[in-house]
């Protein structure tokens, strides 16, 4: 079976793994904030905190804006749950914005519209979530503009994107967000296995990330709190945090792919250009990409009809096609929070018909070829 997608592991990552299990420390050692740093320096943004997913870091995020009961969430949902469920962790509400059936990012127009009836209603959100699906960039400028307008925070969902730019920068630099979220998950653009970073260029709420992500402890004191005593041992618990701490061992293999990203997504870039050259002849219906972006290509998604009848055809041919996103409003747990199907029929009608292809370094030509002859097999 030809995987949708794979990790790739170099003698080099594993001889930084190596390196870390004959170290000093396995955990909250010299390679996490190592691996911090590098990545803040590749996204040019001032701080990163790494965290065991980027489920734990989008938890993290929002505790960090101080999201909470009675507060308001919005996201797409044309994502993984973890995105609208961190939310509900927090005990605030969430709710979705449509995408743009072009880019299947969330749509600005649709966003313009419920902000503008949220505003009437008194119901407008504390926090939006824009997803960076597939690694295309969202529209974050104008979705900017709108947050100066109505008063959110804006945290960017960039599990798909690291690797790509938005307006020629890096995303995750911020400059259009209070936070930038990464995961590193094996299915990812690069992988510590599992893991995860926020991104942010604001130092108090780095501050404060790093309290959530670990039990809600400080031991950062003015040395006159510590009575001069050279207490060393001494650490307070200010507020409830988690242990979501990424290991020495994860870091250390994050800091090795990360020397490889460019690579990954010049190979994945090259990989979805030939794709994306070859539907087109067929009529095939893709992704739109928008002029201002340069995806990082976690994904290459396509639109069939009858769906399943090809999906299934395609699987028994070895091709292990998947399909992203079952739209999060329509889940049986979210259904019982009140959300139906025709809630949000951009990402519903989107689902339909949605197939994501093989896309991965180390998917060979030969490979490729197979998924395309076979796609165009049963499209057409
Ligand atoms: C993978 C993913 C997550 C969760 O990432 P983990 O590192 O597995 O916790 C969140 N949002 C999106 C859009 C994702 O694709």
């Amino acid at each position: 079976m030809i995987p949708y997608a794979r990790q790739n592991i170099s003698q080099s990552d594993i001889d930084a793994v190596i390196a870390v299990l004959k170290s000093d420390f396995l955990t909250q050692g010299p390679a996490v904030p190592a691996f911090e740093q590098a990545v803040a320096e590749y996204c040019r943004a001032k701080h990163g905190v790494a965290v065991n997913s980027a489920t734990s870091a989008l938890h993290v995020a929002y505790l960090a804006l101080g999201l909470g009961p009675g507060d308001i969430l919005w996201t797409s949902p044309n994502t993984f749950v973890a995105s609208a469920n961190c939310g509900l962790y927090c005990g605030a509400k969430v709710d979705f914005v449509d995408i743009d059936p072009e880019t299947l990012n969330m749509s600005v127009s649709a966003l313009q519209e419920k902000l503008e009836l949220a505003e009437i209603r008194g119901c407008l959100p504390k926090v939006v979530v824009p997803v960076h699906f597939a690694g295309q960039s969202c529209q974050m400028r104008e979705i900017k503009m709108l947050s100066q307008r109505y008063g959110f925070k804006i945290i960017e969902d960039a599990s798909h994107a690291i690797g790509g730019k938005y307006l020629g920068k890096p995303v995750g630099c911020c400059e259009y967000s209070d936070i930038t979220v990464f995961s590193f998950h094996a299915v990812k653009i690069m992988t510590t296995g599992e893991g995860g970073m926020a991104m942010t260029n604001d130092l108090a709420l780095a501050e404060k990330m790093q309290l959530f992500r670990s039990h809600g402890i400080t031991r950062d004191f003015p040395p006159l709190k510590k009575g001069g005593r050279g207490d060393l041992w001494y650490y307070e618990q200010i507020t409830l945090g988690h242990n979501y701490r990424m290991t020495d061992i994860q870091a250390a293999l994050g800091l090795s792919q990360l020397k490889r990203l460019d690579e990954f997504v010049a190979c994945r870039r090259r990989l979805a250009t030939r794709y994306t050259k070859e539907f087109k002849e067929a009529s095939v219906k893709m992704q739109c990409q928008h002029e201002n972006t340069d995806p990082a290509w976690h994904l290459y998604v396509i639109r069939v009809r009858e769906r399943d009848r090809v999906f299934a055809a395609l699987r028994e041919k070895g091709i292990g096609v998947n399909v992203h996103y079952i739209p999060v409003h329509t889940q049986p747990y979210y259904q019982k929070l009140g959300f139906k199907w025709g809630n949000f029929p951009q990402a519903e009608s989107y689902y339909q018909e949605a197939m994501t292809l093989p896309l991965y370094v180390g998917l060979n030509e030969e490979q490729q070829e197979s998924v395309i002859a076979n796609c165009r097999d049963y499209t057409s």
